[in-house]
């Protein structure tokens, strides 16, 4: 380990064992993993970690696969020590990266602020919410977010605006190396008992729909473009579960890695999946709807680290 790790304030595991901290709860563990105690002692990592070595950054581990190998290298983990949430002017919510989008949505609500309530029912972090733009029911981080502070690997800070960071469904248009540290969300001035009221709305749908309980990653794959639809001869209204069910996914199992049969398109790790199982799984159903369809499904969760 490079002894200027053991100068920094923030929190340093070896061989930390992220695959297992996942929601997926299966995968490997990674070289090491910082989880800063501040942005300035994320500077301060990012300026002396060699350039030759890799780096990623995770938030809250709920749409990714970790490979059973490992990932190589660091991690950076904004974790609760960039986890503060501020309520601004009434309608305005600045959150560290490191916030979780439910504590986002708890203290809109408690102060009133409406159009913050898709994010109560999305797991994971701010800086994992901004890379994916996150969404649900209608909404999307893109409604409400005013910018985006970001550092990249050479701990240079940088502020987007929603203008020069363009952002599209489950993507946001930034440079790879880009390290979100924070956002700042706008929503309208509302009362509490409105907003409470469609967070309440929200969670049932979620309890009725989704394996929520279950060890998975949201869903699998993202819904494909009209575009990729009309080529393959399928209608324009058809999303990614209909495709899985179509291919004969719903409840398809291998090793220990099953589609749900609740919602098809959420895999689930039904106890003893490895991430080879998982990525098995979605790779069969992937080659099923290119050979019936000639579609390209894409991975919606993300996938990182080394195959065993
Ligand atoms: C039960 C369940 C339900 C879900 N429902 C939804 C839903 O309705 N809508 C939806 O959009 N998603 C949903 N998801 C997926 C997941 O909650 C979101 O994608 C969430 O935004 C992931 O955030 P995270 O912090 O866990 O990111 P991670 O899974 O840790 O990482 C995801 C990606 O974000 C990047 N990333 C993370 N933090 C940062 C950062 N600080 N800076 C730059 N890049 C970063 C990572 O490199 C990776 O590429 C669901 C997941 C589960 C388990």
């Amino acid at each position: 380990m490079p002894a200027f790790l053991s100068r920094l304030r923030g929190e340093i595991i070896e061989n930390a064992p992220l695959g297992a901290q996942s929601w997926f709860a299966c995968g490997g563990a990674a070289d090491v993993v910082f989880r800063p105690a501040d942005i300035e002692d994320l500077q301060n990592f990012l300026t002396r970690w060699p350039h030759e070595e890799p780096l990623a950054v995770l938030g809250g581990l709920a749409n990714i696969i970790i490979r059973d190998g490992g990932i190589r290298g660091a991690v950076i983990q904004p974790g609760k020590a960039m986890g503060t949430v501020e309520v601004l002017d009434g309608v305005y919510v600045r959150a560290g990266a490191g916030a979780l989008n439910g504590t986002v949505a708890a203290a809109a609500m408690k102060a009133g602020i409406g159009g913050l309530e898709f994010l109560s029912g999305i797991p994971g972090t701010v800086g994992g919410a901004l890379r994916m733009n996150a969404g649900a029911y209608g909404s999307e981080i893109k409604d409400i977010l005013t910018g985006a502070y970001a550092l990249d690997r050479a701990g240079q800070d940088y502020r987007w605006t929603t203008y020069d960071m363009p952002m599209s469904y489950r993507h946001t248009h930034v440079p790879d190396d880009t390290i979100f540290t924070g956002a700042l969300f706008k929503g309208t001035a509302e009362t509490y008992e409105t907003v409470r009221a469609r967070m309440d709305e929200i969670k049932a749908r979620r309890n009725d729909t989704q394996p929520i309980r279950e060890k998975t990653g949201g869903s699998t794959f993202a819904n494909p473009s009209s575009e990729a639809l009309k080529k393959s001869g399928l209608p324009e209204s058809t999303r990614a579960w209909q495709v899985v069910e179509m291919v004969g996914g719903r409840g398809l199992r291998i090793g220990g890695a099953q589609m749900s049969e609740q919602h098809c398109n959420f895999m689930i790790n039904t106890g003893n999946a490895t991430a080879g199982d998982l990525e098995m799984l979605g790779e069969e159903l992937r080659a099923r709807a290119l050979d019936l369809f000639g579609l390209d499904l894409h991975w919606e969760i993300k996938r990182v680290g080394a195959q065993l």
